[in-house]
């Protein structure tokens, strides 16, 4: 269905109208797909509904031969066969719901070289026999969808999938397309380690792909928490018979807040798991089908909820962390209208956060992980330029300032920091980037404790250099680096922080920092307790 002399850009474009009826590419599909054509694995990282299944799809049918593609689910597999299939391409699965007859005849058709994309389960394609099988197919190209589950920094790690780190050595000339939805830059790194080859000189191979989390109709504000029902009620009272989220902590307080709101004449219903199933069902249809219902929730709503007319999504709390806040607030606005996220937090939160990381079990590294995860969020909520840019950036986009969030609209007023912000560059410079905020900041205040001698970090010329500003300055200005993109925070690398280009610009003059000093509260809150 494509012409195959023409340039690869070209036939992709041509199987897209072809095959799937579209017109053009979306986000970054089609650097997604021209990375693959050219033989580099890449991992495309795109919010759920982007279309991440056409950049295997597509070079999967340009390379010809056979494309595996590696899925977790069952239900999902055979979806995208069915799909396949009504689009004429030659698509089947291998999987544990089908009878072995019916498995048997698909091998069949796969080794007889009649079927295009073979979807599979981790734990069959893993086994010996499978890929000696394969080893003498065509295998052009391997696709793993959810690629996630391969990473343990995430929740969602399957131990089926860590089997597919060996995948690049038995198929050396197949690219591998990692595809997922929810990937943090450590998870992002993690995925990519694990899954993509080294060169002979152990030189990673492989592209990072990252789109789609921009959603510009979505105005972003974060404020602090003060009388908090009141803020609630003239922010909802101000957007009447709009339909939209309001996200509480407890299933107590959806209750009680959604009867508030109802004796103020909101139409609005509680929603979360101890709700009694007919009731949920119940609430969930009214909001879906109603004008103007607004659902106060825990975030036990949301998963699967596709309304596209949702006006807003408020916090009334600080969320988990950044992923947990971009899935939330993108449920506003799926319509491309203009939409809202009212983000109220406090110190108080701040605190409940990290008690509830503390109390959670985890092991240390995976609790200390959870507090950096936390600390770029709060870093968002301190943002002292773009929100939208501090939001993406921890996405790994970039992009201009946005003009609609409440940073842009009306500026705080900012300090400048420059001087302050080259010590902490200096500091983290000189000390390899391998240290954590508080390190860095009991060097630059001149301590002396066993950590700073173990390290000789009281020989270095910028110890003691920021005697003058108290360390909770210090933090704060240091997270507004991070929201401003001058320091990036390693979260892989248990809180280290980083310089970016941003950094190199400060020290060349190019840049100046400027901070918000309205937002600095009591350090200690900002400091996991097993540091
Ligand atoms: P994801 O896996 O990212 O959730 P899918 O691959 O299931 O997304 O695609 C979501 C929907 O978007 C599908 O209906 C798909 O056909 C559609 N889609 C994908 N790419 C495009 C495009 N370039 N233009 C229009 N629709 C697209
Ligand atoms: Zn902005």
């Amino acid at each position: 269905s494509f012409d195959a002399s023409a340039p690869t850009s070209e036939q992709a474009l041509q199987v897209l109208k072809n095959v799937y009826g579209y017109d053009q590419f979306r986000g970054r599909q089609a650097e997604t797909i021209e990375a693959l054509l050219n033989g580099h694995s890449t991992l495309a990282v795109m919010p759920t509904g982007m279309g991440k299944s056409i950049c295997f799809q597509i070079p999967a049918m340009i390379f010809g031969g056979l494309t595996l593609v590696v899925s977790p689910l069952v239900a999902l597999m055979e979806d995208q066969v069915m799909a396949l299939k009504l689009a004429g391409v030659a698509a089947e699965s291998i999987n544990s719901s089908r009878h072995r007859d019916e498995n048997v005849a698909t091998w069949r058709k796969v080794a007889a070289g009649e079927i295009s994309l073979l979807y599979i389960a981790p734990e069959r394609l893993m086994t010996e026999r499978m890929l000696s099988a394969l080893a003498k197919l065509p295998v052009n190209l391997i696709a793993i969808d959810e690629a996630h589950c391969i990473s343990r920094w995430g929740p969602s790690f399957r131990p089926d999938y860590e089997g597919l780190t060996r995948l690049s050595d038995f198929f050396p000339k197949a690219p591998i397309a990692a595809l997922t939805a929810t990937a943090d830059e450590a998870t992002r790194e993690d995925i990519a380690e694990k899954l993509f080859p080294r060169s002979a000189d152990g030189v990673r191979q492989g592209k990072v792909i990252v789109s789609g989390f921009d959603r510009p109709n979505i105005r972003l504000t974060v404020t602090q928490r003060n009388d908090w029902k009141k803020q609630l009620l003239d922010f909802v009272e101000a957007r009447r018979d709009q339909a939209g989220i309001v996200y509480c902590l407890s299933r107590k307080k959806t209750e009680e807040i959604a009867e508030f709101l109802k004796e103020h004449n909101i139409r609005a219903l509680p929603y979360h798991a101890g709700l009694d199933s007919g009731v949920r069902a119940a609430h969930q249809a009214l909001f879906m089908r109603e004008a103007g219902v607004v659902m106060v929730a825990t975030i036990a709503f949301g998963m699967g909820i596709d309304k596209p007319d949702v006006r807003f999504v408020f916090h009334s709390n600080l969320p988990a962390n950044m992923e947990a806040y971009a899935q939330e607030i993108g449920r506003a606005g799926r319509d491309g209208a203009p939409a809202e996220a009212m983000m109220l937090y406090g110190l108080d939160d701040i605190r409940m956060r990290r008690s509830f990381i503390d109390n959670e079990g985890g092991d240390e590294d995976h609790s200390a992980r959870e507090h950096k995860r936390l600390d770029a969020l709060l870093a968002y909520c301190e943002a002292p330029t773009c929100r939208r840019q501090s939001l993406l950036v921890y996405f790994g986009e970039e992009i201009e300032p946005c003009d609609n969030c409440d940073i842009c609209i009306d500026p705080p007023t900012l300090k400048d920091g420059t001087v302050e912000a080259l010590r902490l560059v200096e500091v983290v410079e000189s000390t390899g980037e391998m240290f954590g905020t508080v390190q860095l900041i009991d060097i630059l205040r001149g301590l002396t404790h066993e950590k700073i001698k173990k390290y000789g970090h009281d020989k270095l010329p910028c110890h003691g250099t920021g005697k003058g500003t108290p360390k909770e300055d210090w933090r704060a200005i240091l997270r507004q680096m991070v929201a401003a993109n001058f320091l990036r925070l390693d979260i892989q690398g248990h809180g280290a922080l980083k310089l970016t280009s941003k950094a190199v610009e400060l020290k060349t003059g190019a840049l100046r920092f400027a901070f918000r000093p309205d937002v600095m509260g009591p350090s200690e809150l900002y400091r996991p307790k097993k540091a």
